[in-house]
């Protein structure tokens, strides 16, 4: 980082209208004040005492939204659409637009050609229009995944997964509901082309992963586990930022192990019971003015240097 870049870093940390010669006599002034952090290999700065202000330039945000179901119309929730369209509304009416969106699976409720149709509809109304998917299981049904693949596949490899980087952080969405036999599943052919897809990055890279199914052990009696995620999470120990995503349980969740975070979103179709709070894992009807409460979005951000990326997760109505 130059010398020019640390000025606009830091004074980006100031009111906006700091001058050059302002700022200058501002490091006057806070002589040993100003603080460069280097946390996670990014190095980042702020004078001691100055509010954090204003967004700099590598910052970012997006959103991550899963589990829409479209199809379903069970009593848990008789009108899917209704409820993804309060997502979408929601996320249209943030302050900061998302640089992109994730969806982690589970877009439809039976991979129906219509179904898919009517969330392409309603895709449509956000503004960010960039959404990444990787298919749930409930994406694969009946033919198996192709037309999930040819209509939401795009840009992704082998079976559905691929890897992008954004300002600085890489991200992976990896297929693990693809060999469903009550945990989900990564594969050997997945994992290959994981190793290589990591393979040239420095530790220092901070690493997103998205999956439909959750990758560490939420709830393995009804198969909310993936059987060979150890193996992927040993491919991304070395790294200093892992932030895992996922959904298919249809509820906030959150664990952390060494370096690496995980956690699982609400849907937007229905909840589903807490681990081992039922019988059996499935859509859970709640009083429908609560229904909103218990399905929502998550908005994720990146600051650079800060070694966790922040995650809120937004009821699409507040109790
Ligand atoms: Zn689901
Ligand atoms: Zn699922």
């Amino acid at each position: 980082m130059d010398m020019k870049d640390r000025e606009e870093n830091a004074a980006g940390l100031l009111d906006g209208d700091v001058d050059r010669r302002g700022f200058l006599k501002c490091m006057q002034w806070a002589g040993a004040g100003l603080v460069w952090s280097f946390a996670g290999g990014v190095p980042t700065s702020r004078l001691l005492g100055a509010p954090y202000k204003r967004a700099r330039a590598e910052d970012f945000a997006f959103v991550q939204i899963s589990d829409s179901h479209i199809g379903f119309d069970k009593a848990a929730n008789p009108d899917v659409n209704v409820t993804f369209q309060a997502a979408v509304d929601k996320i249209n009416s943030l302050d900061r637009q998302p640089d992109f969106i994730l969806h982690t699976g589970d877009l439809s409720h039976l991979a129906k050609a219509s179904e898919f149709d009517t969330l392409d509809q309603l895709l449509r109304g956000l503004r960010q229009k960039q959404t990444f998917f990787v298919p749930g299981e409930h994406d694969l049904l009946g033919d198996d995944g192709k037309q999930y693949f040819e209509r939401f596949g795009k840009g992704s490899t082998g079976r559905g997964w691929r890897s992008f980087d954004h300002k600085g952080v890489h991200l992976i969405g990896l297929n693990n509901s693809a060999q469903l036999e009550g945990l989900g599943a990564i594969g050997d052919e997945q994992l290959a082309w994981l190793k290589k897809d990591v393979s040239g990055l420095g530790a220092s890279t901070p690493i997103v992963v998205f999956a439909h199914i959750p990758l560490w052990a939420a709830y393995p009696e009804w198969g909310w586990a993936t059987k060979d995620s150890a193996q992927a999470l040993d491919l991304l120990k070395r790294f200093g930022s892992v932030t895992v995503l996922n959904g298919h349980i249809h509820q906030t969740l959150q664990k952390v192990e060494g370096n690496v975070t995980f956690y699982s979103a609400m849907s937007t179709a229905f909840p589903q019971p807490a681990p081992g709070s039922a019988p059996a894992a499935g859509p859970m009807k709640v009083p429908a003015e609560q229904l909103r409460q218990v399905l929502g979005i998550r908005n994720v951000s990146f600051v650079a240097g800060q070694h966790r990326l922040a995650v809120i997760d937004s009821p699409l109505e507040s109790a």
